[in-house]
């Protein structure tokens, strides 16, 4: 055990020197200034909720992540690496998020079918059926610019189905150039992986 232990810790430091931020999002130190110590610290392990399907035909799920957390320094910012596809604030993965605007706004699914593929908890309330509120929610951070910013805003009067068929068509162009004849799905799928 002993052994497994050491094992890991060797796993863990390179692990963290390979994701540390170059520098602090807050006031910009450098992790590694030329000459000076280190600015930017390794400050422990977070778990992180993840709610999605794995692939875009996929029975949705929730994962566990492990997070790495830094803390910078001069500023005593804490921050949080994330692997791709995950967004701050959000307990859906960008992939399941963009999968459902594309569900919605380009396939036309109804909210109750577009939840079913998407979210891993299936247990609606009476009041809950034919409305989604995550879905809602997404339309509305996608309006406001907060959601996806490479999205381009909608004009006011467009429908929450328009704004997310947009949102997912400007996802699926972000898919890499080898899913150039992919069907939509997995392009935005893949799209949103990519997506700030
Ligand atoms: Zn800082």
């Amino acid at each position: 055990m002993r052994w497994l232990a050491r094992l890991d810790a060797k796993i863990e430091s390179e692990v963290a020197e390979e994701v540390c931020p170059g520098q602090c999002p807050r006031c910009a130190a450098a992790s590694r200034p030329v000459g000076r110590g280190l600015q930017i610290w390794g400050h422990g392990l977070r778990d992180r909720q993840s709610r999605g399907p794995l692939t875009p035909l996929g029975d949705p799920v929730e994962v566990t992540l492990r997070v790495r957390r830094y803390v910078c320094r001069p500023c005593r910012a804490v921050i949080v690496v994330v692997p791709l596809g995950v967004l701050a604030g959000r307990l859906f993965a960008a992939t399941a998020i963009g999968l459902a605007l594309a569900l919605f706004g380009v396939e036309g699914l109804p909210l109750a079918k577009v939840r079913q593929r998407v979210s891993p908890w299936q247990r609606v309330g009476a009041t809950a059926h034919g409305s989604w509120l995550a879905l809602r929610r997404w339309v509305r951070a996608i309006r406001d610019g907060r959601l996806f910013v490479s999205v381009r805003r909608s004009p006011g009067h467009c429908s929450a189905r328009q704004v997310a068929e947009r949102a997912a068509m400007t996802l699926a162009a972000l898919a890499p150039p080898s899913l150039a004849h992919a069907v939509t799905l997995q392009r935005v799928f893949a799209g949103a992986a990519l997506a700030r």
